[in-house]
Order: structure tokens, then sequence, then C-alpha cells
């Protein structure tokens, strides 16, 4: 657990936060990593939105994608592989004041942490969760996860991956009470932005897939994609992802979905190519559970402790 700079300044008086007030260590990612972009654009996220960097926590489990917490100067917690999502519940539920960021991987998020994520869609507390989606584990030099695709060659499968691999947006499309789901990639930085704008703005549990570029042991994987836009297709709607007409204009293949269509979204997170990218479910209706857990949160102490007593006795004899 690590906390803000020791000499920030104690006054109540109003502030202007800029970029730097939320830049946290130097990242010690490989040059050229997309896990760079995704940063950046959190961090100019907090910035726009003013958020007072005390006010902010960013959670994360184990791999490359889960050192981003170290270079956030906010609250961070690197906790224990798969486990980001149990702890960032934990923290919204007792204080949803609070902004959440969890940075999660293809193989943190979708291998071992599988069972808290698909809990935590379903409680759909308030946090935007970012996968860092690139489709090998990084941290321990390049081993299958779940996300690689058929016939990748790793040190575990030299001869190629042999399954074929697992659908995180099909996943938690699947889940009940899933109220947010998006893609984007890394190397668009306007629609990078503005798909984590909108995910930070809806109230409940945002997950957005990001197609981050390795070049360290995926290098190649993303440049037919990167050279030829057309193996993408951008999602328009006036309620989805909204992106300057200059850059939607790169995208040949464009396609309205309103996304509160659950079904065309579950079609839509079955297409490889061209991949769907932009806003594929969003529901604001759905039941957010730290609006439970933080009932009577605000009762001043005396009352709780009568709470307390009262409770107790039910159970003296
Ligand atoms: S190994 Fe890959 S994902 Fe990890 S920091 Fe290096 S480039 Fe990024």
């Amino acid at each position: 657990m690590f906390g803000l700079k020791a000499d920030w300044p104690l006054d109540v008086s109003p502030r202007y936060f800029t970029l730097e007030d939320y830049e946290g260590g130097e990242p010690r990612w490989c040059p050229g990593c997309g896990d760079l972009a995704i940063l950046t654009a959190v961090q100019r996220i907090c910035r726009d939105e003013q958020i007072p960097p005390e006010k902010i926590v960013s959670v994360s489990g184990i791999g490359c994608s889960s050192r981003f917490p170290h270079y956030m100067n906010t609250y961070g917690f690197h906790g224990l592989h798969g486990r980001a999502f149990p702890v960032a519940c934990g923290i919204k539920s007792r204080r949803p004041d609070l902004t959440l960021f969890v940075a999660t991987g293809d193989g943190d998020c979708c291998s071992i942490g599988t069972a808290h994520w698909v809990h935590a869609i379903r409680y759909n507390m308030d946090m935007t969760v970012m996968l860092f989606d690139n489709h090998v584990y990084g941290l321990t030099k390049n081993q299958t996860s779940p996300t690689s695709p058929k016939g990748l060659s790793t040190n575990t499968h030299p001869e190629g991956a042999w399954l074929p691999p697992l659908n995180p947006l099909g996943v938690t499309l699947g889940v009940t009470n899933v109220s947010f789901v998006a893609q984007t990639v890394d190397w668009n930085p306007a629609h990078l932005l503005a798909t984590l704008q909108a995910a930070h703005k809806h109230k409940g549990f945002s997950f957005v897939r990001i197609l981050q570029r390795c070049p360290t042991y995926t290098g190649k994987m993303y440049d037919e994609m990167q050279q030829d836009p057309s193996h993408l297709n951008l999602l328009t709607h006036d309620k989805g992802i909204q992106v300057d007409p200059a850059v939607a204009k790169m995208y040949k293949t464009q396609q309205e979905h309103n996304p509160l269509d659950l079904a065309g979204a579950q079609k839509l997170a079955l297409e490889h190519d061209p991949l769907p990218i932009g806003l594929l479910f969003c529901d604001p209706d759905r039941p957010c559970y730290n609006d439970h857990t933080a009932v009577g949160m605000d009762m001043p102490v005396e009352d709780k402790l009568t709470a307390l007593e009262k409770e107790l006795d039910r159970f003296a004899i």
C-alpha cells in the first residue's frame, strides 16, 4: 500500500491540478509499450475532471499492466494476482465517494481472477476497469494467456497455442447485471481517451477491453489493424462513444449500434475481422451494489453506535 507525496500541502484552498499532479513514479514499461498510452489517457481524464488526487484509488493485480498504480500519484493498491476486483469492490463499498481505476491484464483478469471478475460485473460497483489485453503474459516473459490466439508461439506453447482464445467481451456481456462494455485500441489516442471518458462517466462497473501492444513479445500482432483500419469496425450511435469526425473518417467500416441492445452487443462481441471498437453495451439503470453497502455511512458516530448496540441486543441471552 502506498499513498501521496509526503510533502503534499495540507491546504484546503481551491487547487488547479495539472497533469504532473497525477504522475507517480517513472514508468518502467518497455519502450513503445501500449500501457503508456493508457496511463496518459487516465491522467488526462483526472486532470480534465479536476479530480483531487487524494480522491482517486488505482487498483491492480499482477502483470505488466498492474504496475499502473505505481505510476499514478494517487492512492494505490498493487495487490495479488487476479485479486484487483475484490480489493476494488471493498474500497468502493465503504468509500463510494472515491474514484476507482482498476488496471488488469488478460492473464490477471481472465485466468486467475475469473471468479472475481464475473462477480464484480454482477455487483456493478462504480469503477472504471481497463483490461490491458496484449494476449500474452508479458511480466513473466511470454507465456500463453487465456486470450492468446490459436497458434501463437509462446514459451509455454512454442509450437503454437492449442486452444481458441477466451472472449473477454462475450464473457462480460453474459453476466447478469452487466452495465457498460466497450472496446478500444491503444494506438488511437482519441478513441482511447473518448472511451475511457465515457467509462469514467458511467455510474457502475465500466469494463473496457483495450487491445494493447506489447512490442517485446507480440510485436507484430496488430500491424495489419494499424496499417489498414478497415480491419476495425467503428461503432457509432448518439448514445455511444463520440470521436472527432476527422478521427472517425479513418475507419471505412462503421456500424450504427444502439448500446442498449444487449443481444446485438453479444453478436458484435463474437466478431474479429473487422473487430468492433466503441460502446457495445450500456444500461445506466442497472442497480449498483455500492448504493446498498453505503446506506447509512454518513450517520453520526453516536447513531451508528446506538444501531450497533440495538443489533447486538438481539443476540443477548
Ligand atoms: S513485456 Fe510487453 S506488455 Fe510488458 S512492459 Fe514490455 S512491452 Fe509492455
